[in-house]
């Protein structure tokens, strides 16, 4: 049987060009088997199931199995519990450090949305961001995360931490017909809590580039004449174009943790990783290397000329006091 399927997602997957474009086509399947006593509807709901998780891994064809229940059970009370999170202070910003590999310091840190939940604990953003883009709900959790993230900057100044460039990720979604609310929300945040503009730096995925790169690119250079800086965040992970690079005005490229899991033992790891960081330099932009764990890792792609590592070698993303903690304890190699 899913033999069958990924021969349909085979076929199915292709690329087409529009206006110059190049568009990515892909499927997803949902495959449940019929059993005795049971009616077509049910059966329909169980493979609906399965489509629903062949959907989160994209391009995929999922069997159907009991133990799915749960996990779209926990679905659904995220679903419902999310609307409610921004009212009820549930979310929070964590903070991980990123070193600074030629001046030898902690100089920036990227904003993480962590959701603690009363029941669930605390929720991972790779569970929660899906649900809140299939509800739209990101919209108001961005303008918090930005809001927030600002606020945080002011704070620091004031502790007497300056320098420090805050990440902000961005969904596809705040560019989505969307872009001047974005600009504008970016530029009263800056203006309401004082801050330098360039302290400020916005991460978007490279698969975000996929839905709109017409619209992104105008953003993008609306958002570069406020004075933030701009990131393309999970490098090497989706399909993106160097005309995309090119016409985006980015100052710095975020390669993916992915590309460096194996970089120690396998060969064409350091290979690709090397090329890729000469090209970001050759296009003028600085690499930020994520996933660093190990001192090996660190030394190999020092080698290649990284400018910053992030990554748990140095720190896992921290609430607020602890960051600023680790920043005083990082005394002597902060700038
Ligand atoms: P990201 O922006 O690529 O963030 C880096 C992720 O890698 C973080 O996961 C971080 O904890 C993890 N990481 C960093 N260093 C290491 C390491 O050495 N090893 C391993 N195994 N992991 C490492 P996290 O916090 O779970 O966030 C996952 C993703 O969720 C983020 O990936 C980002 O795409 C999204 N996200 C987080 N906060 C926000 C937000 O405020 N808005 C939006 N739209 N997306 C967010
Ligand atoms: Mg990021
Ligand atoms: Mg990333």
């Amino acid at each position: 049987m899913q033999e069958y399927a990924r021969e349909v997602l085979r076929i199915m997957t292709s690329q087409v060009m529009v206006s110059k474009r190049l568009f990515f086509l892909t499927a997803s399947i949902g495959i449940a088997m019929g059993t005795a006593g049971e009616t077509l509807d049910q059966t329909i709901e169980k493979a609906d199931t399965a489509l629903y998780l062949a959907k989160k891994e994209r391009n995929s064809a999922v069997l159907y199995t009991q133990e799915m229940e749960k996990a779209r059970t926990r679905d659904s009370i995220m679903e419902e519990d999310l609307r409610s999170a921004l009212e009820n202070r549930e979310l929070e910003l964590y903070y991980q450090p990123i070193y600074d590999v030629r001046q030898n310091c902690i100089n920036q840190a990227e904003a993480l949305l962590r959701w603690n939940h009363p029941e669930l604990g605390q929720v991972s953003p790779m569970e929660f961001i899906p649900i809140a883009e299939r509800t739209r709900l990101i919209i108001p959790i961005t303008e918090w995360v930005l809001r927030e993230a600002c606020q945080k900057l002011a704070q620091w100044n004031a502790l007497g931490i300056n320098g420090m460039i805050l990440s902000v990720n961005l969904s596809f979604m705040s560019f989505e017909n969307r872009g001047d609310e974005l600009t504008a929300f970016v530029k009263d945040s800056i203006q309401e809590t004082g801050i330098d503009p360039a302290s400020l730096k916005l991460e978007i995925t490279e698969s975000a580039l996929m839905h709109d790169t017409d619209e992104t690119v105008k953003v993008f250079h609306e958002l570069k004449c406020i004075g933030v800086k701009l990131a393309l965040d999970d490098f090497g992970t989706g399909y993106s174009s160097f005309e995309y690079m090119k016409e985006l005005p980015l100052d710095i490229m975020k390669l993916d943790r992915s590309l460096i899991s194996e970089i120690i033992m396998s060969e064409k790891e350091q290979m690709i990783v090397s090329t890729m960081i000469t090209i970001i330099h050759a296009l003028g932009l600085e690499a930020v290397v994520e996933g660093v764990e190990t001192e090996a890792q660190y030394a190999l792609l020092k080698k290649y000329g990284a400018d910053y590592i992030q990554g748990f070698l140095f720190s896992k993303p921290l609430p607020a006091e602890d960051f600023v903690e680790y920043f005083h304890s990082m005394k002597g190699q902060v700038c």
